[in-house]
């Protein structure tokens, strides 16, 4: 099973390298991997017996890899929003904000880092997707813009709790939304 590093491994904080396309046999394995532990990990019972935390994304610099890969992998109303995107790129996005009401967490990151993480409501984002195998474009809004900004951060080194005012961590803005 994939090891995942936590936030005390220097690695993480990293910027990552882009991918040459067509992508190398092992970077496919490695990204399929990534999925595959998110699919794993969307069931109670799995995690249990596994001892590990369920999650909807995955960067490789988070199994040790520094390359701009992501994984995504969840479901809601019936939604099943699944993604391996190579080399990742925001090219647009709202001025607007959201947050998670409840904050985020992240599978490397082992403590709790109460507040709330502002990110833009709206982007559009640039990859090429290991599924579907052909550069797409994405248009996510809400929770959907949010895992995958969190995940692109991670292909920059940057962990959520950066983004949190430990000043203000409940700081109210009037340009973003709570979900
Ligand atoms: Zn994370």
């Amino acid at each position: 099973m994939l090891k995942i590093v936590t936030d005390k491994v220097k690695s993480l904080r990293k910027k990552s390298f882009p991918c040459d396309l067509p992508l190398k046999e092992d970077e496919k394995k490695v990204l399929l991997e990534m999925l595959d532990y998110l699919r794993k990990s969307s069931n109670e019972e799995y995690c249990e017996k596994h001892k590990i935390r369920s999650g909807v994304g995955l960067a490789a610099p988070q199994v040790g890899i520094n390359k701009r890969m992501i994984a995504i992998s969840y479901s809601y109303d019936d939604k099943k929003i699944e993604y391996c995107l190579v080399n990742p790129k925001i090219i647009q996005n709202s001025l607007k904000e959201v947050a998670l009401s409840n904050g985020e967490g992240c599978l490397s990151v082992p403590d709790d880092h109460k507040g709330y993480v502002y990110r833009s409501y709206k982007i559009k984002v640039s990859a090429y997707d290991l599924l579907q195998d052909k550069q797409i474009e994405i248009d996510a809004k809400g929770y959907d813009a949010i895992v995958l900004q969190h995940e692109i951060d991670h292909l920059d080194g940057i962990l959520y709790y950066d983004r949190i005012d430990r000043n203000d961590r409940f700081k109210r803005k009037d340009n973003a939304v709570l979900i």
